[in-house]
């Protein structure tokens, strides 16, 4: 049966209603509308027929059941502050909200694992598994809001991503729930628990970065690490100009440095920062580039020693290694709030492609490029020890002709980056403002086998349908 009209939109929500407690129906349009869509900016939302706080996997598989019934589309949401639009709604949607499925399920200490639900925000859980000693590194710098599930979603990764991998590299195995082969809003248990295993398909893979498009995910496997020791030294470099920043992050991956955090943040960021936090940061650089070494004794300290030295034989204006908690922490609190702080400027438009790392000067060289030609103000950010850089494109509110510019400018620099041997996206996801670039980036073969896979997962294309 396939949505139409409002008679079908009206069974379809009485339909959710017979198998679902009230509190968990969403129709208020004001309050639907605010649930349909994620913090990327420009990035269409459709109407929802309506919304659904579920609590329970059990809540999720009505959801899903109903919705195979109607032909109507799915669309998961965690915190909803992805950058790509992909929580935003499709029209005659149902948004299904997971983020009070928020259970810590099992933390298992003497095997390094934990067992979460969905909703989980990032930095809940790796407060609840610090009290056990253990450590849950993805640190997407959306940390204090995103959950656990968009994180998988989207394959999240942050700031110490460099030394302790992405979100890929601590999911075990998942529950979620699934269609095609079998039917719509049956559970199905994916991956394992134990550190290796091999039995079948690596199935939970697929899942990690399918951005809902495969099923709703209602339980995460992770893996845990033991907690670090000692403080982590910190180093900041500043430079006169990006590219020249760029250097010094190739020569630290050229000498194979490892520092656990090397972030990139321009003078726009820092002075955005500023004028809303006060937090007594001086620009009196391009760009800083902070980085973080958590090896502890002498070894961390030679580590320290030959970023600093990375960083000025590479042309920084001067270079500091902070033994000021206070001050450092600053610094990373201006990187964790640059975003939120260009956004009170304008609308920005976030980039997030991902270059090979002797690319970054010139990636860097070619944003300075693509936003003076196309008359349009990017400030940087970057997780630059990856080669994964946010440019963002800021625009003055309610002006049409600047966001076309920027709109312009963000294929542009989508298409600088493939040329380099990169990627549309490093971290962020495809969504809705990244489809046609991932088209141009990826092989047809790997199109068309991506696209296969999604029709024998999900033949209904109710999974969040039209993103990725
Ligand atoms: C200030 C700021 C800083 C950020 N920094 C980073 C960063 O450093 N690194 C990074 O990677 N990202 C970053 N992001 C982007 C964003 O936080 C991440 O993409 C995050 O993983 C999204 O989580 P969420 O819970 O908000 O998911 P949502 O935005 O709600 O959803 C994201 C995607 O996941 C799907 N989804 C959500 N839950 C489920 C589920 N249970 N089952 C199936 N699909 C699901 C949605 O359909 C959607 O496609 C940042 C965002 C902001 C606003």
């Amino acid at each position: 049966m396939s949505m139409s009209g409002t008679s079908t939109a009206r069974d379809l929500v009485e339909a959710l209603g017979r198998g679902l407690p009230a509190d968990r129906l969403v129709v208020d349009p004001d309050v639907l509308a605010a649930m349909s869509h994620d913090d990327a900016e420009w990035a269409p939302a459709g109407r929802a027929v309506a919304g659904v706080r579920a609590r329970s996997e059990s809540e999720v598989q009505h959801v899903v059941r109903v919705c195979a019934e109607f032909g109507a589309p799915v669309v998961p949401r965690g915190s909803g502050t992805g950058l790509s639009g992909g929580a935003n709604a499709v029209d005659g949607c149902v948004v299904l909200d997971v983020s009070r499925m928020t259970k810590v399920l099992e933390i298992d200490r003497d095997n390094l694992v934990c067992v979460v639900q969905p909703g989980i925000v990032n930095n809940d859980l790796k407060a609840e598994v610090a009290e056990c000693g253990l450590w849950y590194p993805p640190d997407p710098a959306s940390a204090p809001w995103s959950s656990i599930g968009g994180n998988v979603a989207t394959n999240a990764g942050g700031l110490c991503c460099l030394k302790y991998g992405v979100t890929r590299d601590y999911v075990l195995g998942l529950r979620a729930v699934v269609g095609g082969p079998v039917a719509y809003g049956t559970v199905t248990r994916l991956g394992r628990r134990t550190s290796k295993g091999v039995a079948g398909l690596d199935l939970t893979g697929l899942f990690v970065g399918s951005e809902g498009t495969l099923g709703v995910v209602t339980e995460v496997t992770l893996r845990l690490r033991p907690a670090l020791p000692g403080t982590p030294r910190t180093i900041v470099g500043a430079f006169a100009g990006l590219p020249a920043s760029g250097e010094a992050v190739s020569l630290i991956t050229r000498r194979g440095l490892t520092p656990s955090v090397l972030e990139l943040l321009d003078r726009v960021c820092l002075e955005a920062v500023e004028d809303w936090k006060h937090l007594g940061l001086q620009a009196d650089a391009a760009a800083l580039l902070l980085a973080r070494v958590d090896t502890p004794g002498d070894y961390g300290k030679s580590e320290a020693e030959a970023l600093a030295a990375a960083m000025t034989e590479a042309g920084a204006l001067w270079v500091e290694q902070s033994s000021d908690d206070v001050e450092a922490e600053a610094l990373f609190d201006a990187r964790r709030l640059a975003y939120p702080a260009l956004e009170r400027l304008g609308p920005v438009l976030t980039e997030d492609v991902c270059v090979p790392r002797s690319a970054v000067p010139a990636m860097l060289a070619q944003v300075g490029e693509i936003g003076a030609r196309h008359g349009v103000r990017i400030a940087t950010i970057a997780h630059a020890g990856d080669g994964n850089l946010h440019p963002l494109l800021i625009t003055p509110p309610g002006d049409d002709a600047a966001r076309i510019a920027a709109q312009a400018a963000f294929e542009e620099l989508l298409d600088a980056a493939i040329g380099f041997g990169g990627t549309v996206s490093g971290e962020h996801g495809i969504g809705l403002l990244k489809r046609a670039g991932m088209r141009r980036e990826l092989d047809p073969g790997a199109l068309a086998m991506q696209n296969a896979v999604r029709q024998s997962l999900d033949p209904l294309d109710i999974f969040n349908p039209g993103k990725g």
